[in-house]
């Protein structure tokens, strides 16, 4: 057991701390779609966000792709999700 005190604690203790927190923070994906369709969920990880949101393992094969951020826009000629520039 640890003698440091959480005003000063010692680098173990610290890690331990910014993991503890790490794994409470929500983050929000942005899941791309096959079908052009782009969908917000939340969750601690991907994972988490994508089981929170009703999804299986199976809606993996439907998924273009995630990113943290909301930088693709669908290309309806190309059916292609597309950077934005
Ligand atoms: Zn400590």
């Amino acid at each position: 057991m640890c003698i440091c005190t959480k005003d000063n604690p010692c680098p173990d203790c610290l890690i331990e701390e910014i993991q503890r927190r790490k794994a409470q923070t929500t983050n929000k994906y942005f899941l791309y779609w096959m079908d052009g369709n782009k969908e917000i969920v939340l969750g601690t990880s991907i994972e988490d966000a994508f089981t929170k949101a009703g999804y299986g393992a199976g809606a993996l094969r439907a998924l273009d792709f995630y990113s943290t951020e909301d930088s693709h826009d669908y290309d309806e000629v190309v059916h292609e999700w597309k950077k934005r520039t």
